[in-house]
Formats: structure tokens, C-alpha cells, sequence
């Protein structure tokens, strides 16, 4: 297990990057990788405050998460030899941080600027251009600075993507127990409980979990951060990711660039639900409250790509055993689904 040494959640948390680097060895170098955004939001403070210490600091500025920015930064790890490299952003820039640090072998930090996914926290990347559409296994972050202060200004559909994620993780347990019980797969209790301790968690406090509410977001980030960490103690992506991830990884296929993530995740989780037997409608009904999609027409795709990603979703990672393998779902059989959860 790969576990951060350090987590700081709450306001002003972006002021202690300097003294968390030192107290953890890294007094030298240091490399920043942010986004135009975010380098404005946070990175150029971050800079700041490491430089005030007597580290001195690289960055550079990236896009998409893309294999070629993930190995642009490479180079510049490779040629800089920083003692550590730090993410700061939204998702992208964190997942390319992990990454490119992960291949170098060298520690990272997350700064998260918003709250929108998991990947903040978890020891896996989602990288465009390594040939899966699912996330790949890189390294949990040395220590985690989520400041709330920052993380408050984010959208309110940022922060109901994050709770979609976290929600996801109801069904993404189911999948994990389904897979051990038919597949004799490895099953942790511990990690999958801390899975799912946080949906419910955020699933009972939906109503606070939106910006400029700092008690709600930290709910929102503590489980974030404890679903990443499920994942580092399982060593796998399983207790946070099951067929309602494989639906959101399809979807992006079908139907790109139209919905987030944690968004998608949180409509695939509603059926998903429903595959179970499980209490879909309240867990519809909660992520309405949190203002995250529960329709095709509110994540943006037509009803056919939701039919069509239903059908497709268990070749998405065929050795991923799930719900979908259980209760195989042709044309017929999808569109029945997401007309019952009226998902379309
Ligand atoms: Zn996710």
C-alpha cells in the first residue's frame, strides 16, 4: 500500500506548501505542473511560497491529459531532476503530474483547485493516448493540499461532479463483492467499506455540498480523498470503479466531450442501481438535490448514445467483471433500463 503522508483539508492550506515540502525532505528542487487557469488560481502562489523557502522551482504549463504532455513533462523532470514534482489543478493537471512524476520515479503532491473527481487523491491516472479508456495505475500523491478557500470558488456543477463520483462508489462495491463471489477476485472489506462510507456520507449531507459552503465541501473532499485512498489500500481501482464507470468511459466514445466524468458516473450509478435492486430512486432523487444530471437530456447526449454505452459498456475492460457480465443487456434490454430510471 501507497498511502499520502500528509493531508491538509480547509482554508488557507495553500499557505503551508512550503512547510509540508520541508518537513517531508524536499528543500531543493521542485517542479510545478499547472494549467493557464490554474497556474493563476494557485500555481503561481505555490511557486511563490516554495521559492520563499530557498526551493527552487520549474514549471510548465499544460493542456489536456494527453500521453504527449504526460511525456513533454517527462522531459523536463528528466533534464531538471527535481526532488519533487507537483500537481495543481482540476483533474488534467494532477493526473499528468502523477503520471510523468510516477514513470521518473519521483514523489508527488496533489493541489486540487476544484473537487470534481477522485483522481485527486487515488494512485490511478487518466491518460488519452495510452490505448484504454480507463484509468492506468501511477502513484498515490506524497501529500494531498486541498484548500478550501480555493476549492469554494469552483462551479457548483464542478463540485456536483465530484459527488457523482464519490456516489458511484455504491454500485462500484456492488461489482467488486459480485466479482469476488463469481470470479473468487481478491475482495477487501476495509477498502470497500471506506468506499462506501463515503457516498453515504455524502449522500446524507447532499443538501449542504455546494460552493461557498465550506463544511459541505470538506464532507465532499474528505470523501474524495478517502475514496483515493481505498483505492491505494486495495491496489486496484475496484472499490471506486465499476460498470457505472465503464457506462461513463463508453459514453465518452459514443457521445465526446459532452458531459464530466463524475457526471456521467452519477447517471451510470442510477441504473446501475437498478440493475441491483438497489434504492435507485433515492439515489436519483440525492443527486438531484446536489444539482447533478439524472437525464441523458441534462448530461447532453441524445437517448441512443445512453442505449448505446449501456450496450457497449462490459467490452470497455472485458476482464472487469460487473453487473453487466451478470445481466448481459441487449438494444431491447438497455433502453428499458434507462426508460425505468427515466435516465431518457
Ligand atoms: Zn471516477
Amino acid at each position: 500500500m501507497q498511502l499520502p503522508r500528509e493531508v491538509l483539508v480547509g482554508r488557507g492550506t495553500l499557505e503551508l506548501v512550503g512547510e509540508t515540502c520541508k518537513k517531508l525532505g524536499f528543500s531543493r528542487t521542485a517542479f510545478v505542473v499547472s494549467g493557464e487557469k490554474t497556474q493563476k488560481i494557485a500555481g503561481s502562489r505555490v511557486i511563490d511560497l516554495l521559492e520563499q523557502e530557498g526551493v527552487k522551482v520549474g514549471h510548465l504549463l499544460v493542456t489536456s491529459p494527453t500521453l504527449w504532455n504526460v511525456r513533454a513533462v517527462e522531459t523536463k523532470i528528466r533534464r531538471k531532476k527535481p526532488q519533487l514534482v507537483l500537481g495543481i489543478g482540476g483533474g488534467a493537471k494532477i493526473d499528468i503530474a502523477k503520471l510523468s512524476a510516477a514513470r521518473c520515479g519521483i514523489p508527488y503532491f496533489s493541489i486540487p483547485t476544484t473537487a470534481s473527481h477522485d483522481g485527486i487523491a487515488s494512485p490511478l491516472a487518466s491518460i488519452k493516448g495510452l490505448g484504454k479508456p480507463f484509468s492506468v495505475m501511477a502513484q498515490s500523491p506524497m501529500a494531498i493540499i486541498a484548500d478550501t478557500d480555493v476549492i469554494m470558488k469552483s462551479s457548483q456543477r464542478l463540485i456536483a461532479s465530484g459527488c457523482g463520483d464519490v456516489v458511484a462508489k455504491l454500485t462500484a462495491v456492488r461489482d467488486w463483492k459480485l466479482a469476488h463471489k463469481v470470479k473468487g477476485e481478491y475482495y477487501g472489506a476495509y477498502a470497500a467499506s471506506l468506499a462506501l462510507m463515503s457516498a453515504r456520507l455524502v449522500l446524507e449531507n447532499a443538501g449542504s455540498i455546494k460552493p461557498n459552503d465550506e463544511e459541505g465541501l470538506r464532507v465532499l473532499l474528505e470523501a474524495l480523498i478517502s475514496c483515493g485512498v481505498a483505492m491505494a489500500i486495495a491496489g486496484s481501482s475496484r472499490p471506486g470503479s465499476g460498470a457505472e464507470h465503464l457506462f461513463s468511459h463508453t459514453l465518452d466514445a459514443v457521445s465526446p466531450n459532452c458531459a464530466l466524468h463524475g457526471e456521467q458516473c452519477g447517471v451510470g450509478t442510477i441504473m446501475m442501481a437498478y440493475l441491483y435492486g438497489l434504492d435507485w430512486k433515492r439515489i436519483r432523487d440525492k443527486l438531484k438535490i446536489l444539482g447533478a444530471p439524472t437525464t441523458a437530456k441534462e448530461l447532453g447526449v441524445k437517448p441512443d448514445a445512453v442505449v448505446q454505452a449501456l450496450v457497449k459498456a462490459r467490452e470497455a475492460r472485458p476482464e472487469r467483471y460487473t453487473i453487466l457480465q451478470e445481466k448481459t443487456l441487449d438494444e431491447n434490454s438497455a433502453r428499458k433500463v434507462a426508460e425505468a430510471t427515466e435516465v431518457i
